[in-house]
């Protein structure tokens, strides 16, 4: 865009043919500079060497809740870690739907369609688990590999087990503990945009069973007491509720929460929503 700006003034003497000529150029460079400005986050101007994906030089760390063979290996999963404040199990195996399908199944599609989103637009993901067929990690090792990858921000992604009658979806949000003091108040932010991405860009409604108005404080979580990076938990609908679980077991469902979450990155990292 500088080239036009750059552009030398016309100098006295020129002749007609001359000025009309510099004018189209000039009108060329000004209208593809403005089809470069409309082009949409992710796509790059022709010519340019630098990329302009919008979180390109990021690092995003998913968690994907449990892991499918989690119920294979009740000794594992009750293995005692200290998850900042006190001693917890392992990992559980998560909850399913009344049908069978699994949180763990669920965690995992959004997290593949997320870090897909999150590659295309220039991240570089990193995920706790790297299928649906295997036991753990624990919480606090999903906790440290994030932190060790140096991730901007995260996001743990799980569904709930509520009363059959309760809906919607809540953002848990940390507690000041010691490693994640620095994070707690972006932490929060970031959650407001996940909360605010979820209304507008998925069919999941805010909790009307758990928290307030969509939030909760956790204390009692290795994945936010260990944090060094902003993250939230977010319990995507009630598995136990009929009308969650024909939403949560969807496909298109679970892309359009995977797009809410990365608008909510997006928002965080670049200070944008994107279109
Ligand atoms: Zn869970």
């Amino acid at each position: 865009m500088d080239r036009v700006h750059r552009n030398p003034g016309l100098s006295p003497g020129r002749s007609r043919i001359q000025v009309l000529a510099v004018a189209v150029v000039a009108a060329m460079l000004t209208s593809a500079c403005a089809a470069a400005s409309a082009a949409p986050a992710g796509v790059r101007a022709a010519g340019s060497r630098s990329d302009s994906r919008p979180l390109a030089g990021k690092i995003v760390g998913i968690d994907p809740g449990h892991n499918g063979l989690n119920y294979t290996d009740p000794a594992f999963l009750s293995k005692q870690i200290w998850n900042g404040r006190e001693w917890e199990d392992c990992d559980t195996t998560g909850t399913q739907t009344a049908g069978g399908y699994t949180e763990a199944r669920f965690t995992f599609n959004v997290a593949t369609y997320l870090a897909a989103d999150l590659r295309k637009d220039g991240a570089r993901v990193v995920l706790t688990r790297p299928s649906n067929r295997g036991i753990g990690p624990c919480v606090d090792r999903r906790a440290r590999i994030l932190d060790r990858a140096h991730a901007n921000i995260s996001i743990d992604i799980h569904a709930d087990y509520g009363p059959a009658s309760g809906r919607g979806f809540t953002v848990l949000e940390p507690v000041a503990d010691g490693p994640n003091d620095k994070v707690v108040g972006p932490s929060i932010r970031f959650g407001h945009y996940v909360h605010t991405a979820f209304l507008r860009r998925t069919r999941m409604t805010v909790s009307d069973y758990y928290g307030h108005n969509g939030y909760i404080l956790r204390n009692d979580l290795a994945g936010l007491n260990l944090t060094t990076m902003p993250k939230v938990l977010i319990e995507s609908g009630n598995m136990n509720n009929a009308t969650d679980a024909r939403l949560l077991t969807q496909a298109r469902v679970q892309r359009s929460i995977a797009r809410a979450l990365a608008a909510a990155i997006i928002r965080f990292l670049t200070g944008h929503w994107p279109s």
